[in-house]
C-alpha cells in the first residue's frame, strides 16, 4: 500500500491538532511520505485560514519537523491556496516566492459577479444556504457556473501542482437540488472542466475527507472514468484536519481507480512528483 498524503491540515489553519501529532500518526501509519498544506492566507481574516503574519512560522514549524523526522518520512510544506479572482490565488507572485515544495490550487470562496459579493460554497450546509440565497438570490445554477468559472481561471492562470477537491460545489449543490450532479448543463461544465485541467497537464486529487460522513468523495466517483479518458494524473489525498483521519478511506479510492483502469498515482519522491504504478502497492 502506497501511504502518502499530500492535502492535510494542522493548528495553523483550521486543523484540529498541531503538525507534530500528524507527522507522527503518519509514521505510526507507515506512511512513505506527508505534506502538509494550511488554508493559504487570504486578504482578510477567517477562522479557518492561516494568518498572513503566521506563515513564516508555520514554515518554520514544517522545517523542524522535516529535520527532526528525517529518515522517517519525506516531509513536505506546502500550501493550499484559495483562488478568488486575478489578484488572489496561486499564481501571485506573493504565493509563487513563498518558499514551499508544491502549491495546491483551490476554490472555496466564488464571487458573484454583479454585486462583487463573496459566499463560502464549503462548510456547512445551514451557512451555505443562508449564504446562497443572500448572494446568489437563491439560483443554484448560477452559483455553480461562477464556482467553475473562478476554477477555470484558476487553473488557466496556473502557478500550482494540483487542483484541490474539484468537484466540491456538488456536497452542498446536491443538498440543495438532489439531482444536480444528473443535470446535462452541471455535466457539460464539469466536462469542459476537467478537459481545461487535462490540457494544462495539472494533477487532480481524490479527495477522500467527506467519504465517511457523506458519501461523497471529489471529485465524484462517478467522474473517476473521465480523469482515466482525460489521461489527467491523481493522487488520493485524505484533507484530513484530525491525525486518526490521516489515511481514511484510502484503500477505497484506490479500489475505484483500479476498476475505471486507472493505472498510477502520483506522490513525491525526492521533492519531486513521481507516477507509482498501483499495481504495486
Ligand atoms: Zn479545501
Ligand atoms: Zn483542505
Amino acid at each position: 500500500m502506497d501511504l502518502c498524503t499530500y492535502h492535510s491540515h494542522c493548528d495553523f489553519c483550521d486543523g484540529k491538532a498541531p503538525a507534530e501529532d500528524f507527522v507522527k500518526a503518519t509514521i505510526e501509519a507507515g506512511f512513505h511520505s506527508y505534506g502538509i498544506s494550511s488554508h493559504s492566507p487570504l486578504p482578510f481574516e477567517t477562522r479557518w485560514s492561516l494568518s498572513k503574519r503566521n506563515v513564516e512560522a508555520y514554515l518554520m514549524e514544517i522545517k523542524r519537523l522535516r529535520e527532526k523526522y528525517a529518515g522517517q518520512i519525506e516531509l513536505y510544506g506546502g500550501m493550499e491556496i484559495d483562488y478568488l479572482n486575478d489578484d488572489w490565488g496561486p499564481a501571485v507572485e506573493y504565493f509563487q516566492r513563498l518558499p514551499l515544495d508544491y502549491r495546491i490550487g483551490s476554490v472555496h470562496l466564488v464571487t458573484e459577479e454583479q454585486t462583487g459579493e463573496m459566499m463560502d460554497m464549503d462548510g456547512k450546509f445551514e451557512d451555505f444556504r443562508e449564504n446562497l440565497r443572500l448572494v446568489f438570490h437563491d439560483d443554484l445554477k448560477c452559483l455553480v457556473k461562477a464556482y467553475f468559472k473562478a476554477s477555470s481561471r484558476m487553473v488557466e492562470l496556473g502557478g500550482f501542482d494540483f487542483v484541490a477537491h474539484l468537484d466540491k460545489i456538488s456536497m452542498n449543490g446536491s443538498l440543495m437540488d438532489s439531482t444536480l450532479t444528473e443535470q446535462e448543463w452541471y455535466n457539460r461544465l464539469l466536462w469542459d472542466y476537467m478537459s481545461l485541467i487535462a490540457e494544462k497537464g495539472v494533477m487532480v486529487e481524490v479527495n477522500t475527507k467527506a467519504y465517511t460522513r457523506k458519501g461523497m468523495m471529489f471529485p465524484n466517483v462517478k467522474y473517476f472514468k473521465w480523469l482515466k479518458e482525460l489521461n489527467i494524473p491523481v493522487m488520493v489525498n485524505s484533507d484530513a484536519h484530525l491525525p486518526q483521519l490521516i489515511n481514511d478511506n484510502r484503500a477505497l479510492a484506490f479500489e475505484w481507480l483500479r476498476e475505471v483502469g486507472i493505472k498510477s498515482t502520483m506522490r513525491l519522491h525526492q521533492g519531486a512528483w513521481v507516477e507509482v504504478p498501483i499495481d504495486n502497492k
